[in-house]
């Protein structure tokens, strides 16, 4: 595999206390940049010491957000090891947003290597609590000096890490959502499937807005018809209605998460019934009152699963299994974390071991 060559940090920082972590404020002793330059493709891999990147004031990334992301972890298994989960997925999604964005492509196997190699050499910093992690930052940025609306020529490809406190420090507490019927997050056409962060930037209003009102996500509805369920907040959203569980189709203004599709696989693997299709607000909230919707959760590499306690919608009001978490939103966070930190076996070769 691929070797980048590496600057050490001539200090390096104290490890942080993962039990008051604040989620990504916190980062390693180094990074990884990669750049692109028209007519020469990809170059000059290599790890250095974290800290602050100088671009010109006209990068079109700060103008035209021409920028992609993903996020992934690293974890502690019980041998003391560091492994991450289902890596590929996260490099082959990025290359899908940057199809979408016109970024040229990242050599899969390169940008693999550069994960794995950064993560090994910041092995320390993958706390060993349990819950905790290493969250992994990838992300490309378009540096061209222009303020011309085209392609940018040049662009930098950044790895950055951040130990991360256990999501579920206090037990899996349900949350309260409400179906936003304001703003929306995607369009078909748009950028819903791609992790870009102009998507982020035209949610955060109603994230704000959620929050004023007692609410901890809003339920996103599709931008063109108002009425099919999306998304929640930044996760995907999974329905148990009698004996299916349902979640939103990719219709191109969903995000395809790499935790909705393990959640399918071990429910397949399971033999449980589960449908990809559209779910109107009007059936979930028919389902939540007549008690045919039996669990409600979102899922993403954050919180794997985060359950549904309470949903509001217009004059509706519905509470998911008495407002706490239900078995089988139990039963995926148990399989997930379980194959995540190494405390199960991993049956669908998900892991790779550092
Ligand atoms: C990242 C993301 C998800 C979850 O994806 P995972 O791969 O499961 O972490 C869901 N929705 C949006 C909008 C996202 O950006």
């Amino acid at each position: 595999m691929k070797q980048f060559p590496v600057t050490r940090a001539s200090v390096l920082k104290p490890k942080p206390d993962p039990s008051t972590l604040v989620f990504g404020q916190s980062f390693t002793d180094h990074m990884f940049l990669m750049d692109y330059t028209a007519g020469q493709g990809w170059h000059d891999g290599r790890i250095v010491p974290y800290g602050p990147i100088a671009l010109d004031p006209s990068a079109m990334v700060f103008h035209y957000a021409q920028e992609v992301f993903e996020g992934l972890k690293a974890y502690r298994n019980p041998e003391g090891g560091v492994q991450l989960f289902r890596p590929m997925e996260n490099v082959r999604r990025i290359n899908s947003s940057c199809d979408r964005m016109c970024i040229p492509q990242l050599p899969e196997e390169e940008a693999l290597a550069a994960i794995e190699q950064l993560v090994r050499l910041e092995a320390d910093w993958v706390p060993d609590q349990p819950g905790t992690s290493l969250y992994i930052r990838p992300f490309i940025i378009a540096t061209t000096p222009s303020l011309g609306v085209h392609a940018s020529h040049d662009y930098i490809f950044a790895i950055i890490t951040c130990p991360v406190g256990a999501y579920y420090a206090e037990g899996i507490n349900p949350v309260k959502i409400y179906v936003e019927d304001e703003d929306v997050r995607a369009v078909r056409g748009g950028t819903g499937y791609t992790k870009c962060g102009g998507n982020y930037a035209a949610s955060i209003r109603a994230g704000e807005r959620a929050e004023q009102n007692g609410y901890a996500q809003v339920l996103w509805l599709d931008g063109v018809h108002r009425r099919y369920i999306e998304e929640v907040g930044s996760m995907n959203v999974m329905f148990q209605i009698g004996d299916t569980v349902v979640t939103p189709e990719l219709t191109g203004s969903v995000l395809p998460g790499i935790t909705r599709k393990s959640c399918i696989e071990l429910m397949h693997s399971w033999g449980l019934k589960v449908e990809e299709r559209l779910l109107s607000a009007q059936e979930l909230f028919d389902a939540g009152e007549s008690g045919a919707l039996k669990e409600a959760w979102g899922t993403g590499t954050a919180a794997v699963i985060s359950p549904i306690g309470e949903m509001a919608w217009e004059d509706r009001h519905v509470v998911v299994n008495g407002g706490k978490i239900g078995p089988l939103a139990q039963r995926l966070y148990d399989a997930l974390t379980g194959i995540q930190w190494g405390t199960q076996p991993d049956p669908f070769g998900w892991v790779v071991r550092l």
